[in-house]
């Protein structure tokens, strides 16, 4: 914690910028207490953490809070706590709301509006989504929006277009921020991680383009990552293959049990070459982490069902769809459904209707890029 309240009942606000002297001064001559459960708490003063307040023993606001805050933590909210100052925004750190029974790291006030509240929580550990939402209820219920800043993931150290892996964790947070990008902050170097044009790979893989924006340059409304250009999409297109090269080159090195193995299968029957497949199958689509297979895996699938059930690519609607997603063993979802769908529109727009078609580069990526932007 960085807020503790005096012996006269006012609160008092750490700051790690305090010259030691002070610090061990106001250690020596004052009383701090919990601004929760009112009990005397630890100064602590030391090397391994910024200086922050603890309670003595284990109490049930520990339990509630998770009062052993890691350095980064109390870092990152320190930080964001003084970029709010420095934007003249009604800051509080810290704040304790009764009717929630919730503590977010910030709490602030929108200018030239006192009636709308935005709470700032910066997530450093890891959190479920269960959490996450009964959290959200609670600030809803009182009329604050909440604003989640999760910690920038570890490998994550440049900008730039690259290949990151992103845990469920992290992922998560799309579903209760942007589903296009996410605003992490890596209190170590002062600097937000805007982490945007996911697309994805397989596991827990992705391509994004890495963005990041100085403490000192962040302003409120947060910055939104701007639209990618075909230029850079061209970049992702090229990761992209790469990664569908290797794969495929470790899946015929590494083969699963024969006849389970789908893509193997279905490029046997087909009369397919793994290692020269057309371009237009194993292609990124939105949604597509829903499937949790990589991409060439159900396309070239999708190949195999229609022609071993003697079906039309134009017949790929409705009920037909689910009967393949069943039979290639993937999740029967609404999400599932579209991902399909949305590549059976691509096919029926490039009017591809049998896998030994050829498709134009130039055509590929400008139709791919249109759907990447609208993503
Ligand atoms: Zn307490």
């Amino acid at each position: 914690m960085l807020v503790a309240y005096t012996e006269k009942n006012e609160p008092f606000v750490l700051n790690s910028s305090m010259p030691q002297t002070t610090l061990y001064q106001l250690r020596k001559s004052k009383k701090f207490y919990c601004p929760l459960c009112k009990q005397q708490l630890l100064f602590k003063i030391g090397s391994l953490k910024i200086p922050h307040f603890a309670h003595y023993s284990k109490s049930s606001c520990e339990a509630q809070f998770s009062d052993r805050e890691s350095e980064m933590h109390l870092k990152g909210k320190e930080q964001l706590y003084s970029l709010f100052n420095a934007l003249k925004l009604e800051a509080q750190l810290e704040p304790y709301l009764p009717s929630i029974q919730q503590r977010p790291d910030i709490l602030f006030k929108l200018k030239g509006n006192d009636d709308q509240r935005i709470a700032v929580e910066f997530q450093c550990s890891p959190i479920s989504l269960e959490k996450l939402l009964e959290r959200n209820n609670g600030y809803k219920r009182e009329g604050i929006s909440p604003i989640w800043i999760p910690s920038t993931p570890n490998k994550i150290v440049k900008k730039g277009i690259q290949r990151i892996s992103l845990n469920k964790n992290y992922q998560q947070f799309r579903e209760v921020t942007h589903p296009s990008y996410i605003m992490t902050y890596n209190p170590a170097v002062r600097q937000f991680f805007y982490i945007s044009n996911l697309i994805y790979l397989h596991g827990n893989s992705f391509i994004s383009k890495v963005q990041t924006i100085s403490l000192t340059n962040q302003k409120f409304p947060f910055y939104i990552p701007k639209p990618i250009t075909k230029n850079e999409f061209e970049q992702f297109w090229l990761i992209y293959q790469q990664v569908k090269h290797n794969y495929l080159q470790a899946r015929v090195l590494f083969r699963r049990s024969g006849v389970n193995d789908i893509l193997l299968r279905s490029a046997y029957e087909l009369r397919m070459n793994l290692h020269s497949l057309p371009k237009y199958i194993g292609i990124p689509l939105k949604g597509s982490e829903e499937l949790k297979v990589f991409s060439v895996d159900w396309q070239l699938a999708l190949f195999y069902f229609i022609h071993t059930n003697k079906i039309e690519l134009c017949h790929m609607k409705g009920q037909t769809i689910y009967y393949f997603l069943k039979w290639a063993r993937m999740p029967e979802t609404k999400i599932a459904y579209e991902v399909v769908s949305n590549y059976c529109t691509f096919l029926e727009k490039t009017s591809i209707q049998h896998s030994y078609q050829s498709i134009q580069d130039d055509k590929l990526l400008a139709i791919l890029y249109n759907q990447f932007l609208a993503m």
